[in-house]
């Protein structure tokens, strides 16, 4: 479980990221939603351990990472991460990619190697190399990295906004059932209102840098707190 309080970010005197507070239960999914520039790649990057925060702390699984003076090193806050941008090594095969943040002996390894590519449903690709798969199962091979190593946590920033709508609907309904499987606290930032409701326990509205509002996908869809929210939710059929 993940839980940040009042975390602050500020660049050249402008706060970014204002005093923003949220707690993930494992198995939960929570869609942090907002316009461009309102701060969520900030405060993803301050939780993932890539960026420091000037105020306010990260606990995971009721244990401190990071405070002002507390900082665990991303690579051991178990935290796992799917960015738009975060491509697959182009030089390692599929099974190396995967193979990527595990540790142990060498046929654990493999074996874990194993069971994720079998569940992503790419097993007969493992000794491909990026450049000859899709886009999608590009897409699948990166869950499969994240998720090697049991993180507690996926931070997902538009993971799936490189796909055709065709693709995105299977992989990311694939995603959900893989991280809810194995008990991951969920955080993920979406443009997408639709694919908000569609995989959020829990949505936060984000503007300017603060949460405005917090709930339940259907309360925050029927009792939107502003006309902006109301206009953000209007593209949904
Ligand atoms: P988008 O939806 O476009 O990805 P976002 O909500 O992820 O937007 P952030 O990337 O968190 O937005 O940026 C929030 C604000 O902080 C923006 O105004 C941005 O210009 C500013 N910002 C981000 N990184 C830096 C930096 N390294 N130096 C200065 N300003 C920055
Ligand atoms: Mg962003």
């Amino acid at each position: 479980r993940l839980e940040i309080r009042n975390l602050v970010r500020r660049y050249e005197g402008r706060v970014v990221v204002d005093d923003v507070s949220l707690r993930i239960g494992a198995g939960q999914v929570t869609c942090l939603l907002g316009p461009s520039g309102c701060g969520k790649s900030t405060t993803l990057r301050m939780i993932a351990g890539v960026e420091m925060q000037d105020a306010g702390e990260i606990h995971v699984d009721g244990r401190l990472i990071c405070d002002t003076v507390v900082r665990v090193p991303p690579e051991r806050r178990q935290i796992g991460l799917m960015f738009q941008d975060f491509a697959l090594f182009p030089h390692l095969s599929v099974a190396d990619n995967v193979a990527f943040g595990l540790k142990g002996a060498k046929e654990e390894r493999r074996a874990r190697v194993e069971e994720l590519l079998d569940r992503v449903d790419l097993l007969r690709h493992i000794d491909a190399y990026p450049h000859e798969l899709s886009g999608g199962e590009q897409q699948r091979v990166a869950l499969a990295r994240a998720l090697a190593p049991r993180p507690r946590i996926m931070l997902m920033d538009e993971p799936f906004s490189g796909l055709d709508n065709r693709l995105r609907d299977g992989i990311r309904d694939e995603t959900l059932r893989l991280l809810k499987e194995e008990d991951t606290a969920v955080l993920l930032v979406t443009h997408e209102p639709d694919e908000a409701m569609r995989m959020a326990d829990e949505i936060a509205l984000m503007r300017r840098g603060r949460i405005v509002q917090q709930g339940a996908p259907y309360n925050v869809y029927t009792r939107p707190v502003d006309k902006a929210a109301v206009a953000f939710f209007s593209d949904i059929n």
